[in-house]
């Protein structure tokens, strides 16, 4: 166990040292290498698949027993480290103290593609050899959208053919210790908004009689709200029912993770929007689409007042999709009503929202084996952030589950501080052995 340990340290601390950014294209391609080097180190063929434009993406398979492989995607990519004067350590070197990694990437997802390396490693040296062979897949932009992803697997479609289902990049122990094992991500999009209506700013005495651009926004995003979305042709709102999903799942005896208690203390709330129950809001969590606003910019907001009617205004918004809401017909639709109403509506980004059935044969394979394992587990139908994973379930036609991972609630992803503890590590790379083993005949 403790080989595993000063394994891990000795592969992630050099990948820990590159600002990984994925802005930082230089540092991006060192990274590239490196994970490719750790690959072929341990006995993988390992290949780097140069994209267009893009940071490159490294793909990675060792056999088993059968001619069949499970497959792990991750990322070398990061969040930008600022707020530096945030973090108790430098952000790029990995510090060890009170039982933590501390470093940026040591949680999302540096971290979680070592340990999945040394636990196959770890396998083959306890077991001689893998029953499955083991793919990875690890880009270098997962926290920009992933804009190359598509690229590069397209070039190698045959890579996939013989995986039977992928295991997603992160994975969080709840406050209770427990294992949260999602079968899908919710969708995002994400729009820039903008109105001008007169042709530069004015004195604000003259407001009784021109237009002010900032209500016009508000009045139309407060009525998209309130009921425009829902009537957008494309929005397919409730066509999914989470209640359903939570059902079966619950009727299988596994519980769905819903934590209300630590959400509004996390928060400093004592109820939920819309003074919602406990109950409602769990079905509200997984079952709802967002309309976000991310950030208003209009106006004066500096120190003092200044008498001033603003010529235009710009407004940030997100949704975040369910199951099977269709991004590029929301905004598509959502555009030609911003349209209708002067407001010029730009899409930014956007991934689609998926999961996968939980009476697949893989969710109940990966089931049974952390089952197996007497670890204590929930299982979510989707998680509420996003990700590329509708490349792999619908372009690529492969079964994926997330939750698997050596993060904790307190990891702090993309923020100061960002921290694993050491247990965690030595746990998730036991867990990933057991879900390995289970293909044993
Ligand atoms: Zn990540």
């Amino acid at each position: 166990m403790s080989d595993e340990i000063t394994l891990f340290e000795e592969f992630v601390s050099p990948l820990i040292k590159l600002n990984t950014v994925a802005v930082n294209k230089e540092e991006c391609e060192m990274a590239a290498n490196y994970v490719w080097e750790l690959f072929i180190k341990n006995n993988f063929d390992s290949e780097v698949i140069i994209t267009e434009e893009g940071n490159p993406v490294v793909i990675a398979k060792i056999n088993g027993e059968t001619d069949k492989y499970l497959l792990f995607y991750d990322h070398y990519d990061v969040q930008p480290a600022e707020p530096i004067d945030e973090w108790n350590t430098p952000p790029f070197e990995l510090t060890v103290k009170d039982g933590k990694y501390i470093a940026r990437g040591i949680a999302d997802n540096k971290g979680d593609l070592v340990s999945r390396i040394i636990a196959v490693r770890s396998y083959i040296e306890e077991n001689g050899e893998l029953p499955i062979g083991i793919k990875f897949v690890v880009e270098g932009e997962e926290e920009q959208g992933s804009m190359h992803l598509k690229d590069a697997l397209m070039q190698k479609r045959d890579f996939f053919k013989d995986v039977i289902g992928v295991i997603w990049e992160f994975g969080h122990y709840t406050k209770d210790e427990k294992i949260n094992l999602i079968l899908g991500l919710k969708g995002l999009l994400y729009m820039i908004l903008k109105k001008k209506v007169i042709d530069h700013d004015a004195h604000s005495s003259l407001a009784v009689v021109l237009p002010s651009a900032v209500w016009e926004m508000i009045a139309f995003l407060h009525n998209m709200k309130e009921k425009g979305l829902r009537e957008l042709p494309e929005s397919n709102f409730g066509i999914i029912d989470a209640r359903k999903v939570i059902e079966e799942i619950e009727k299988a005896n596994y519980t769905v993770y819903w934590d209300p208690k630590t959400l509004k203390e996390e928060y400093g709330i004592t109820k939920f929007v819309n003074n919602m129950s406990d109950e409602d809001a769990k079905i509200a969590y997984y079952q709802n689409p967002t309309f976000n606003i991310d950030g208003i910019v209009a106006g004066y907001t500096g120190p003092g007042a200044k008498t001033v009617l603003p010529k235009e205004i710009e407004v940030k918004i997100d949704f975040r999709l369910v199951p099977y809401q269709n991004p590029e017909a929301i905004a598509e639709a959502f555009i030609k009503v911003a349209k209708d109403a002067g407001v010029e509506a730009k899409i930014h980004s956007y991934t689609k929202p998926v999961f996968t059935e939980f009476d697949h044969p893989f969710t109940q394979k990966v089931a049974n084996a952390i089952k197996n394992l007497g670890e204590k587990f929930y299982i979510s139908p989707w998680s509420p952030a996003s990700g590329p994973m509708d490349l792999f379930v619908y372009d690529l036609d492969l079964p994926t589950i997330a939750g698997i991972g050596i993060s904790y609630w307190g990891s702090r992803a993309h923020s100061p501080n960002e921290n694993v503890r050491i247990n965690d590590v030595i746990r998730t790379i036991k867990i990933i052995k057991g879900i390995i083993k289970s293909f044993e005949k």
